[in-house]
């Protein structure tokens, strides 16, 4: 089977990871996320993700006046590589071939992020789970989803959630919301439209790196968003 990509990025946010639950790691939701990403690598396209963290820690909000910003975004990055480490457990149990690489050092535990051997990995035909966000504080894994998938040379960015592409405003609030099935870069950052932080849009749109927004929980939609069918939001210059 042809496919239109042949390199990705996908953006597991952390939320996609806890399903309908309120907090924490979902396994059967993890292995549902796997079941479809292995759909996808058996059409030998070459996978990296970048997971958030939001399902166990978010900085922002923690920092709230009790604790340091950049402490509580530690935290933060430390909360992906626990998902990092859970998602590759359910990809080795169905006999994928994982590879965590860790923007910060905790090298008994993961290695750390190397350019060269992640680009090898992804040759070789497995899957790179990028986690630790950037590595710094005030960014977002969606920043980092951005800034890796530049540094891989992906095809295109594809951001995993929970509803099914971008919506005027948001579908779980207002019933009347509409969802766009294209929108430019710039529409997206000056409607403000809460998909993507400013940054990851802007370097997407800079490096001319397009992106997809779909629902994970939609069987089947990230094939088809690889063989070319539209699926959620396109987003390009
Ligand atoms: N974070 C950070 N720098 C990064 C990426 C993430 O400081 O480059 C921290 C930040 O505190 C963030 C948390 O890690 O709130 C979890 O990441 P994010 O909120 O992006 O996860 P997601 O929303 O995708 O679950």
């Amino acid at each position: 089977m042809t496919t239109r990509y042949q390199r990705i990025l996908l953006k597991l946010s952390g939320e996609a990871l806890m399903g309908e639950d309120n907090y924490g790691i979902n396994q059967i939701v993890i292995r549902r996320i796997v079941a479809e990403i292995e759909e996808v690598n058996k059409l030998g396209v070459e996978i990296a993700i970048v997971v958030g963290g939001g399902n166990i820690f978010r900085g922002m909000k923690s920092a709230n006046g009790d604790m340091e910003r950049v402490t509580a975004d530690y935290m933060g990055m430390l909360a992906t590589v626990m998902n990092a480490l859970a998602l590759q457990d359910a990809m080795k149990r169905v006999g994928l071939i994982p590879r965590i690489q860790s923007a910060l050092r905790i090298d008994q535990v993961v290695e750390p992020y190397i350019r060269g051997k992640a680009m090898r990995y992804l040759k070789e035909g497995w899957i790179v789970i990028f986690a630790a966000g950037t590595g710094n504080p005030f960014f977002t894994t969606d920043t980092a989803a951005a800034l890796r998938g530049m540094e891989m040379d992906v095809d295109i960015v594809l951001k995993a959630t929970k509803v099914d592409g971008i919506y005027s405003s948001d579908p779980q609030v207002n019933p009347q919301a509409t969802r766009f099935s294209k929108l430019s870069f710039d529409e997206a950052i000056s409607k403000n439209l809460q998909v993507m932080d400013a940054t990851a849009l802007t370097l997407c749109r800079d490096q001319k790196l397009p992106l997809n927004v779909f629902s994970i929980f939609k069987p089947g939609a990230l094939k088809r968003i690889i063989i070319g069918e539209d699926e959620g939001t396109f987003v390009m210059i």
